[in-house]
């Protein structure tokens, strides 16, 4: 199977969640069990290299790609969740939305000073959840040295947004 093969079982549904997104279904990749073995083993082949501590997994879709990738290299996972979820201190961040804004709050003490840190996700479309991200884990004492995605939109430009490397696995224009 490449990287063609498994685009097949991405399953994208038109005008969900809103009219006119073309949303791209992760649900249909994780259901079949033999491509989403080659995705993620491929996914932590790209993450190798730079050696983390911990994944760090963005809510919702980034704690199943972070499960993998963590079981596979030996590294820990924190969760980077909306408010209201995470007991105990929280160190947190807000975000500028297309309409609104957003926080992500992360457990205080989760993260060691200067631990490397691959944040994950399922997609990476204009790059706001993402920059959000690493900027909440760099408050937290991380090291951000690269985040992995399993598809990125790559006309929106979010990478851009963003100061670390990025992997995606699969691109779409
Ligand atoms: P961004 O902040 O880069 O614009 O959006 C990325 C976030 O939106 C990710 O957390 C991702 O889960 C979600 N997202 C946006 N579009 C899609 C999509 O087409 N498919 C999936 N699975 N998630 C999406």
């Amino acid at each position: 199977m490449n990287d063609i093969d498994l685009k097949q079982y991405i399953a994208s549904i038109p005008d969900f969640p809103k009219p006119g997104i073309l949303f791209y279904d992760i649900g249909s990749l994780m259901r079949n069990a033999d491509a989403w073995q080659l995705a993620t083993a491929r996914m932590a082949h790209a993450v190798a290299p730079w050696q983390p501590d911990q994944l760090a997994a963005i809510e919702s879709r980034g704690f199943l790609t972070a499960a993998p990738l963590s079981t596979r290299l030996g590294a820990g996972i924190v969760m980077l969740r909306k408010p209201g979820k995470l007991p105990g201190e929280t160190i947190s961040h807000s975000y500028d939305l297309e309409y609104g804004s957003d926080t992500l709050h992360i457990q205080a003490g989760a993260i060691q000073p200067g631990q490397r840190v691959v944040v994950t996700d399922d997609m990476l479309a204009t790059g706001g959840t993402l920059a959000a991200s690493i900027a909440l884990l760099r408050k937290a004492g991380a090291n951000v040295v690269g985040a992995s995605v399993l598809m990125e939109l790559t006309a929106l430009r979010g990478r851009e947004k963003v100061d670390v490397p990025v992997h995606a696995l699969l691109s779409y224009d």
